[in-house]
């Protein structure tokens, strides 16, 4: 239900993910968990935020960038399995999802037939497992990300992190997600609340938009991977 990101903070992540995260507990949520890289720590814990939190106390995960999530269940019950992030069967590809994935199922008999094995009952599965099979077909992280997203169909705000490329790649369809524009750093999220006490430059993002973020900037992609010219905003906005 909801997204957060960051990438450019450093040693800060995990407390910017948090607070992100608490920022958009209004939205409800039944789960909650965070992926960190370079490390690919994946923290995730069904219940009140509390939870994931005592888990993020008790095992100080380290990362230098990194993406949250609030789950309100669609495909599957609200437990530890189904909460985001949700991971391929190597843990080598990290994503979190809003929305649903009209067409997961076949997606989903496609990859079984292909001996993947799945850990959820969740439609956003299927992601991490196509970006991995994309990786194992030579696909670089970035093309991996792309020709994944083009397969899916239905409404979905999606961010990603993938072993050994410094980056979340994320994508808009028909669910909330706009970026925000530090000094040093980019911010991702469903709403600008997770962000606004760090910047008020804001872009909001079209459907069919995509965002490839790094520790250095942002670039904006439409579906055909085309940058798009996009007007930051300065929102007057009091957290
Ligand atoms: N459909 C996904 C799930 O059930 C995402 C739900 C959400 O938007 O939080 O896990």
């Amino acid at each position: 239900c909801g997204i957060v990101g960051c990438i450019g903070r450093g040693d800060g992540t995990v407390d910017v993910l948090m607070a992100g995260l608490r920022s958009l507990e209004y939205r409800g949520y039944d789960s909650a968990g965070i992926a960190l890289g370079p490390s690919m720590r994946v923290l995730r814990k069904s219940g009140e935020l509390d939870e994931l939190a005592e888990v993020v106390e008790t095992t100080e995960p380290t990362g230098t960038y990194g993406i949250g999530h609030t789950r309100w269940s669609t495909h599957g019950p609200p437990n530890d399995r189904n909460a985001h992030p949700h991971t391929d069967e190597t843990g080598r590809v990290a994503v979190v999802h809003n929305g649903i994935i009209e067409n997961y199922a076949e997606l989903k008999a496609e990859l079984q037939e292909g001996g993947v094995t799945f850990t959820s009952d969740t439609d956003t599965e299927v992601v991490p497992h196509l970006i991995a099979q994309a990786l194992d077909a030579g696909d670089d992280p970035e093309t991996a990300f792309h020709n994944t997203v083009d397969r899916l169909e239905g409404s979905y705000a999606i961010a990603a992190i993938i072993d050994g490329s410094e980056t979340i790649y994320a994508a808009r369809q028909g669910s909330p997600l706009v970026v925000g524009v530090g000094d040093d750093c980019t911010y991702l999220a469903s709403d600008v609340p997770a962000f606004v006490e760090h910047t008020r430059d804001v872009v909001f993002l079209e459907d069919g938009h995509r965002v490839i973020a790094t520790k250095t900037g942002y670039t904006i992609l439409d579906g055909d991977r085309e940058p798009v010219d996009v007007d930051v905003e300065t929102v007057s906005y009091t957290a």
